[in-house]
């Protein structure tokens, strides 16, 4: 009989369900799938509706998944404010529809007097955001390594995911490219690698033109503003 393993947020051991590491709307369809109890279906389904949910709805994952065209697992498609309005996906990637703002913006549109818009490029939500990329490293971590990842070393990581005290900070360094995102031959692939950078494990999540770095040690120091440049890469800094 294999053995069942205990949460690593809750450390109850009554679960053994089989999940996407990264969320099917990011793509997650064609992702690893995590270890069967590393994180239960209790924990599983709030961070779904409490993290989750929110982090999809905030810049990256949005525009991600609006210019890629990926539905949600309800098979909903984000939608998105743009300085001409709403957008919202469709079927085909690459391929937006757009509610102009007010009739004046639709007229514009209409008679090709206006042809471009900008997304707001903000990450709205970073407290969700920062705590959905710390779930997604510590179930990779999980899944090899179990016994580091229910260990003391990434303590602080599973408390600010599954429940940061109010002014505790995290961070995370965002790197995106356009170009890749707007590339509608470029699938909806993902990739998660746990690394020990300068002796802290970190987590690197790949989607085409959207990389994010979280380390999963408290201790780790952020890259020092301006030594990155800007604005393909960011650090942002998140507090509860
Ligand atoms: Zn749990």
């Amino acid at each position: 009989m294999p053995t069942i393993l205990s949460c690593i947020f809750c450390h109850s051991n009554e679960s053994s369900s089989v999940a996407h590491i990264v969320p099917e709307s990011l793509g997650g369809k064609n992702s690893p799938i995590g270890r069967p109890g590393v994180t239960c279906d209790r924990c599983n389904q709030y961070f779904g509706q409490k993290v989750e949910s929110k982090a999809l709805q905030s810049f990256p994952f949005n525009g991600y998944r609006l210019l890629k065209g990926v539905p949600s697992k309800k098979g909903r498609f984000v939608r998105m404010d743009t300085t001409l309005g709403q957008v919202q996906a469709s079927e085909a990637p690459g391929i937006i529809q757009l509610e102009p703002r007010n009739g004046q913006l639709k007229n514009l549109v209409e008679t090709e007097r206006v042809s471009q818009f900008h997304l707001i490029a903000e990450v709205t939500e970073p407290l969700a955001v920062v705590r959905m990329l710390l779930k997604i490293g510590l179930e990779q971590l999980g899944k090899h390594y179990y016994d580091v990842a229910v260990s003391d070393r990434v303590e602080e990581a599973r408390v600010f995911a599954r429940r940061p005290a109010r002014s505790d900070n995290w961070w995370f360094v965002l790197f995106t490219e356009p170009s890749e995102i707007l590339d509608t031959k470029v699938q909806g692939e993902s990739a998660i690698e746990i690394r020990e950078q300068k002796g802290v494990l970190v987590s690197v999540m790949r989607l085409p033109g959207v990389t994010t770095i979280v380390p999963l040690e408290k201790r780790a120091l952020p890259p020092t503003q301006g030594s990155l440049p800007e604005p393909l890469y960011r650090i942002i800094q998140v507090v509860c």
